[in-house]
């Protein structure tokens, strides 16, 4: 069953992989500039020098790799990764690629964001006018 998962997906696997690879290799850049610039911590008042900044482009990278380290999890050990959690069918390969994150099939989450879109384009009270007319 795991070994069938990692062959499943080796493809999305090896997305997730070179990501993690992506954002290692730029938080050790992060990190040594922040070590560079920063001994004192003054005079770094403007944008991206700002340590502040870098911290949470650093942040920003933490959250998306705990994501790509809970999907390799997934892949590796779990049984659902792939299985949409709405309809519990399959979430097709090529979607897994681009989002490898993806928790609903394709069919599941356009309906989630009609269902969305309804809501929030709606103008306020014309939809219980509706109903009560
Ligand atoms: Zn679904």
């Amino acid at each position: 069953m795991e070994q069938d998962n990692r062959k499943k997906f080796a493809a999305v696997r090896a997305i997730l992989v070179a990501r993690r690879a992506i954002i290692m290799e730029r938080a050790h850049t992060l990190l040594h500039e922040l070590r560079e610039k920063n001994p004192s911590c003054d005079g770094l008042k403007d944008g991206f020098d700002d340590p502040q900044v870098l911290l949470m482009i650093a942040g920003h990278d933490k959250i998306e790799l705990r994501r790509i380290n809970e999907a390799l999890m997934a892949i590796d050990h779990g049984t659902t990764y792939g299985t949409c959690r709405m309809c519990g069918g399959h979430i097709s390969i090529a979607r897994l690629k681009a989002v490898p994150f993806a928790e609903k099939c394709l069919s599941c989450k356009k309906a989630e964001e009609e269902a969305l879109e309804v809501l929030f384009m709606t103008p306020f009270g014309t939809a219980s006018r509706r109903v009560t007319a």
